[in-house]
C-alpha cells in the first residue's frame, strides 16, 4: 500500500477490511479504500492470498467487479455484459445475506443481475460453454474477450500478466 500513496495522490481513507476473516475460503486477505482529498470516488485496493494477483478477482461475487488496473493498463472481463450493465452471478461460498447486499448495491445502481445468461433476451440461444459472457465457458484474461485500456506508456496485453 505504501508505494501507491508515496508515488500518488492517494490516501488510505479507512482502516483496512479482513475480508480473510469475513469469508475466510476466499483468495483475498484484505481491502483498502483509497481516495484522493477533495475528489469525488475512490479506488478499492485488494489484496491477495494467492500469488496471483489477478486471480481473486473471479472469487469476486458477481461480473460487474471482475475488473482490474494493474501498471500498465484497465481491464474487464465481461466488458459486454458490464457497459450494457448487466452482471452474473458468482455465489460461491458467501452467504446469501451477504451476497444479496452486494447484488442489491449494484442493482440500485441500475445492474440487471441473474444466475443464467438465459434470463435476458438476446442471449437466450448463447451456445454454453463458448459465449464468453457465459459463466460455463472456461475464460482467460489472454482470450481476447477481456477489455483492456493501455495506460498513457505502456504497449499492452503482453504485460497482463507481469
Ligand atoms: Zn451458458
Amino acid at each position: 500500500m505504501w508505494w501507491i500513496q508515496a508515488w500518488s495522490e492517494y490516501h488510505v481513507e479507512e482502516p483496512e477490511i479482513r475480508l480473510d476473516e469475513i469469508y475466510p475460503t476466499r483468495m483475498f486477505t484484505t481491502a483498502h479504500r483509497l481516495k484522493i482529498e477533495g475528489k469525488p470516488g475512490s479506488i478499492n485496493v485488494v489484496v491477495s492470498n494467492t500469488s496471483s494477483t489477478i486471480q481473486p478477482i473471479f472469487d469476486f461475487h458477481s461480473t460487474i467487479v471482475m475488473n482490474f488496473i494493474n501498471p500498465y493498463g484497465i481491464a474487464c472481463a465481461y466488458p459486454r455484459l458490464t457497459f450494457d450493465y448487466r452482471g452474473l452471478m458468482n455465489p460461491g461460498i458467501q452467504s446469501p445475506d451477504k451476497l444479496n447486499k452486494c447484488y442489491q448495491k449494484y442493482h440500485d445502481r441500475g445492474f440487471s443481475i441473474v444466475s443464467s445468461l438465459r434470463k435476458w433476451k438476446g442471449f437466450k440461444g448463447h451456445e454454453c460453454g463458448v459465449d464468453p459472457s457465459c459463466s460455463q465457458t472456461c475464460r482467460s484474461i489472454r482470450d481476447g474477450h477481456v477489455l483492456f485500456a493501455d495506460l498513457p506508456g505502456y504497449i499492452g496485453k503482453q504485460h497482463i500478466l507481469s
